[in-house]
């Protein structure tokens, strides 16, 4: 998919689309969208893997601590960049594998159910090839992933 002007909110919807069979009945999803946010040059094909792989973690996440919690999805503008937050209620991400997420085959899932690919597939597509930034903020029952995009940048 090329390189262009990207509707953030319609790109959201149309990934949470994709994985709401996923869901359930337990999991709540909320949205707290700043409607005036701009297009952000993108491409679309790689950031809808990136929401993919955020809201299958936060999905799993919360599975693991009794199944129901709720998935909240927050955009936001902060300065000459685009915030995507994706927040969840699971039980948070332990401070010993914290230096590790973003390693590729690091997975604390079952053999079968994680690759381990997903995190460091979306920090190649934030960081290399949008020249944004992935990070992670996690206490017990409040985990949230940022994804930050840059509206000045150049094509990668
Ligand atoms: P996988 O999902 O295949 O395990 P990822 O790269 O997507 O691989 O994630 C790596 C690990 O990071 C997960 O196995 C899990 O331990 C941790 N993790 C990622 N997202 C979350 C989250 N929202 N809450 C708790 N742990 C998480
Ligand atoms: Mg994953």
């Amino acid at each position: 998919a090329p390189y262009r002007a990207v509707d953030v909110h319609e790109l959201l919807e149309s990934t949470l689309l994709m994985l709401s069979a996923k869901f359930g009945s337990g999991i709540q999803v909320v949205r707290e969208y700043d409607r005036a946010l701009p297009p952000v040059p993108a491409y679309p094909a790689e950031l809808n893997q990136v929401w993919t792989n955020l809201i299958d973690n936060a999905v799993s996440a919360i599975r693991s601590s009794g199944g129901e919690g709720t998935l909240t999805v927050r955009t936001a503008r902060d300065h000459d960049r685009v915030l995507v937050e994706f927040r969840d209620t699971g039980p948070g991400i332990p401070a010993e594998i914290r230096g590790r997420i973003f390693d590729p085959f690091f997975t604390t899932k079952p053999v079968g159910e994680g690759t381990g690919l997903g995190l460091d597939i979306s920090w190649r597509i934030v960081v290399n090839k949008h020249h944004g930034t992935l990070r992670v903020d996690s206490e017990p029952g409040d985990t949230r992933f940022q994804v930050l995009l840059p509206l000045t940048a150049e094509q990668p």
